[in-house]
């Protein structure tokens, strides 16, 4: 089937180019061809459905969001409600949670983490058509260590030999993404404080090399400076969180920072939309060592993403705008905050070569918004059209 959708300005991604009056010829699940508004209505067959928004609409690439849990549910709960529930009870919730992000213009998700790579399942329910979603890339249980952060999904290791395993049984598993929890975190109680390393730099370098056999990258979560210079000299992909602990406070070091630049290393800093509040508990000094960061890494070339931790109490999935607001907030410019959802993100997550981009060859993930989001990233709320792989989305009720 072929479908033409014109729009005011088609933004095609980077994020900088447009097309003023511009359309999209799809046909079934990939763009065919974009360009003037009238070239494209020529190019169609006589059979094509034709959808015509306003002068004042934007179509652009469908966003992704690099970080989220599928398998955790935002609330307060959300850990004994994963504990007690078994994989078959938890696929229903995570498919709504699925369809709530794919309704709020989210075409893809990266998910860092779940139970028995349910996710994965999902994944390859939603690409068999059997129900609507966005694309999902999943990492399965994350490596970490016994008793160690998020050690309850299932992926806790020691030594060698059992993290070579775990990489195999998630490749096995289907994964995209091998995910390390390289050091500490918030939410596991009795575990490792967020600075402190859970792995070696050597035990790393090991996750890298046997991600690589089976032709993985790896997605490294790690608060802590030795965690992320570790992660980076063993040639992560992209690094979670980075927020640069030290056991006595913020560390950040340039250094380590520039590697990861030289190396094309992306942060993906998994924040949720709930950060005004933060600001206003955490005072200036606070807020500045938690978001200044942001503005930091930029600086020095370090390649940002957006991912939101979706799944953690209060970090719903259907408001990846929240977050791109505070980047609006610290100063970047909206056309890098846009890419930073589609065409940097797609880039950095491997999937460049067919997603985060409106062009001939890649998948129809398409959104229309009413407005401008490169005037106001308000506008990404105006939703008009959710398209999935040429599947149009229309969200339950
Ligand atoms: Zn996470």
């Amino acid at each position: 089937m072929q479908q033409v959708i014109t729009a005011g300005q088609v933004l095609i991604g980077p994020a900088r180019q447009r097309i003023r009056d511009g359309g999209v010829l799809v046909e079934d699940d990939t763009i065919v061809a974009v360009g003037d508004r009238r070239e494209i209505e020529q190019q169609a067959g006589p059979a094509a459905r034709h959808r015509h928004f306003p002068t004042t609409s934007t179509l652009l690439p469908g966003l992704i969001n690099a970080h989220v849990h599928l398998c955790f549910d935002a609330t307060p709960h959300f850990l004994e409600n994963l504990i007690q529930a078994d994989d078959l009870d938890l696929l229903p919730g995570m498919a709504g949670r699925a369809q709530q992000a794919l309704g709020s213009g989210v075409t893809t998700v990266r998910d860092l983490g779940d139970r028995s790579g349910l996710a994965i399942r999902l994944r390859d329910a939603i690409a068999r058509g059997d129900l609507p979603g966005p694309r999902i890339l999943a990492s399965a249980p994350p490596l970490t260590i016994r008793d160690g952060h998020c050690h309850f999904l299932g992926g806790a290791v020691s030594g060698e030999a059992e993290i070579q395993e775990r990489v195999r049984q998630n490749a096995a598993l289907g994964a995209d993404v091998i995910k390390v929890m390289a050091s500490g975190g918030q939410i596991t109680p009795d575990s490792p404080p967020m600075w402190a390393s859970q792995f070696t730099g050597a035990e790393l370098a090991i996750i890298v090399e046997e991600a690589a056999n089976h032709g993985l990258p790896v997605a490294a979560h790690a608060h802590g400076t030795e965690s992320i210079a570790a992660a980076t000299a063993a040639g992560v992909s992209t690094i979670e969180h980075c927020s640069w602990k030290g056991p006595d406070g913020p560390d950040r070091r340039d250094d380590v920072a520039k590697q990861m630049a030289d190396k094309g290393i992306h942060a993906c800093t998994a924040l949720s939309r709930n950060w005004r509040a933060l600001m206003e508990r955490l005072g200036p000094a606070g807020t500045e060592e938690m978001y200044g960061r942001l503005v930091w890494l930029d600086e020095l070339g370090v390649p940002l993403i957006i991912g939101t931790d979706a799944g953690l109490p209060g970090s719903v999935f259907d408001d990846l705008p929240g977050t791109m607001e505070l980047f609006d907030h610290l100063g970047f410019p909206l056309d890098q905050v846009l890419d930073m959802v589609t065409t940097a993100s797609a880039d950095a997550l491997g999937i460049g070569d067919r997603v985060g981009r409106i062009r001939p060859g890649y998948d129809a993930d398409l959104i229309v918004v009413e407005g401008d989001p490169l005037a106001r990233l308000d506008d990404l709320r105006n939703l008009r059209l959710v398209l999935a792989r040429g599947r149009e989305f229309q969200p339950p009720g």
